[in-house]
């Protein structure tokens, strides 16, 4: 049996020496990098299955490292970005990026975007794909959604914007993502759009619409289908 792989493309040293181990523990195989070429040459010699890759590197920004891997790879990579970065993650997602986690984190934090982010490959090739999650389910060949046991009938846009969460369960969704998904690329900036049909599906789907347990908000960045 082969251990996932994961490289950490990371400049701070004290972050490092928390992710190195911590990663260990878990039965990954750890990789370092400390510069954003570092990353680059280690990610075409060893092919990891994921990377954790840091935005502000000293060499150059992280974006250039996902633009290069974007080119030959489809695995997972995790951002790391401290508070300041927020447009450059957002872009960061925007070009492929899988997932982001915010600087300071802990490490159940980083073990489940990890874990959510390495089911995804797995599934890829899986064709039928079931969301069921605390009384949620949604039957993407079948179309049929279901809340705590009710059959719920969904209007297209909804359906759709339900789809593309459904699609990245766990994971989060940007707002250019969705709008260009469910409404076509003209919907650019349309955010208000996301809030009212998000509105309407946790009022479908919630048992308590004010308190979402599905449908999270990410400030700043889009929405997140939680699924622990
Ligand atoms: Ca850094």
């Amino acid at each position: 049996m082969s251990l996932p792989s994961i490289l950490i493309v990371e400049d701070e040293a004290p972050l490092r020496r928390f992710l190195v181990p911590t990663l260990g523990t878990q039965g990954y195989q750890v990789l370092t990098a400390t510069t954003a070429a570092q990353g680059i040459s280690m990610a075409r010699t060893h092919n990891p299955d994921l990377v954790l890759l840091d935005l502000g590197l000293p060499d150059a920004d992280g974006l250039t490292v996902l633009r290069e891997l974007r080119t030959w790879s489809h695995r997972p990579v995790i951002i790391i970005s401290a508070r300041h970065q927020e447009r450059d993650k957002v872009r960061a997602l925007d070009l492929g990026a899988d997932d982001y986690l915010t600087k300071p984190f802990g490490a159940a934090e980083l073990f489940a975007r990890i874990r959510v982010a390495l089911r995804h490959t797995a599934q890829n090739t899986a064709q039928h794909a079931v969301f069921d999650c605390q009384g949620l389910r949604v039957d993407l060949e079948r179309r049929e959604v279901q809340a705590r046991g009710e059959t719920v009938r969904l209007t297209p846009i909804e359906y759709r914007l339900l789809e593309a969460l459904v699609r990245r369960a766990g994971k989060v969704a940007t707002q250019h993502q969705l709008l260009t998904e469910v409404w076509g690329p003209g919907a650019e900036g349309q955010n208000h759009y996301l809030r009212i049909y998000m509105a309407q599906l946790r009022k479908k789907l919630e048992a308590d619409p004010n308190r979402p347990i599905f449908f999270l908000t990410e400030p700043g960045v889009g929405y997140r289908l939680n699924s622990e």
